[in-house]
């Protein structure tokens, strides 16, 4: 059977805690039968969130060009909001916002591990930006946060949770947030009922 355990970080951002989500956003990965195999609630300075993100061009032009996509769809001047129609400028902007809102209050860690978790996380969290989530994923349900509005408020989209997008950066989290003692084994006891 080619069945693939995975491993992958998530954070509940400091609005997901403040706002009292911490238990109802665990729950949705034990629900469906993840397993929580790291847990832990700090409060990270800028530089070390600085160095949670990738930070590599290719990224941030990737993020800016959504946000003008973003911009483009709603009849936005994007020049106007930003001050720039550069994607790799309008990138670096959100990186800032992202890493002092991350920084400002305390952040929930988990790393979860389960049959290709990195994707199934991605589906339970849904799309970035809260406005557009599904009902029924946790930004969805909890937010409805719009890029544009926080473009314009120069923040970051407040979207409740990260999770790691690939397994290079599943294996690039996982290590900044944890060491290898913090990480647990053990079997769920309905394991044999689900799988
Ligand atoms: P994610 O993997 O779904 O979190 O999305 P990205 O890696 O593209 O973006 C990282 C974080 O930046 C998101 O979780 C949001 O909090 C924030 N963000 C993404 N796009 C925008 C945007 O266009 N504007 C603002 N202000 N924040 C954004």
């Amino acid at each position: 059977m080619n069945v693939k355990q995975e491993k992958t970080l998530i954070l509940i951002k400091p609005d997901g805690v403040m706002r009292g989500l911490i238990g109802e956003i665990i729950k949705r990965f034990e629900q469906c039968g993840l397993k929580i195999i790291g847990l832990k609630m700090v409060q990270p300075s800028k530089d070390f969130v600085a160095r949670h993100y990738s930070g590599s061009e290719e990224w941030l032009r990737g993020m800016g060009q959504k946000a003008l996509n973003s911009f483009a769809q709603h009849n936005v001047d994007a020049e106007k909001a930003m001050g720039t129609k550069d994607p790799l400028e309008i990138g670096r902007m959100i990186q800032q916002w992202n890493t002092g809102y991350l920084s400002s209050g305390p952040v929930v860690a988990m790393v979860i591990e389960g049959i290709y978790a990195i994707t199934a996380v991605r589906k339970i969290i849904g799309f970035t930006i809260p406005a557009q989530a599904d009902v029924g994923t946790i930004r969805g349900d909890y937010s409805i946060d719009s890029n544009n509005v926080a473009n314009l408020e120069k923040r970051s989209t407040k979207n409740l949770i990260h999770a790691a997008g690939d397994e290079e950066e599943a294996a690039h989290e996982i290590k900044h947030w944890f060491s290898d003692e913090e990480l647990v084994s053990y079997e769920r006891c309905d394991a044999d009922a689900m799988f």
